[in-house]
């Protein structure tokens, strides 16, 4: 696998791979890591929230 979070394959992505990461807030913030919700969904999060806790994660509403 390529680094898929570096570089030009970001700007494949919708919006470069930018976003509002819903577990922190932050926006225009690169959205390059999944994490699970308890329900089964996926939530991408930025780098500060890899390591959030599920609680956090579980409580992040998504934001369009
Ligand atoms: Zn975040």
């Amino acid at each position: 696998m390529s680094k898929t979070n570096r570089g030009k394959a970001l700007w494949k992505m919708p919006s470069h791979g930018r976003g509002t990461c819903p577990v922190c807030k932050t926006i225009r913030i690169k959205l390059l890591y999944t994490r699970n919700k308890s329900d089964g969904k996926q939530l991408k999060v930025c780098k500060r929230c890899i390591n959030a806790s599920q609680a956090r994660v579980d409580d992040a509403q998504k934001v369009v």
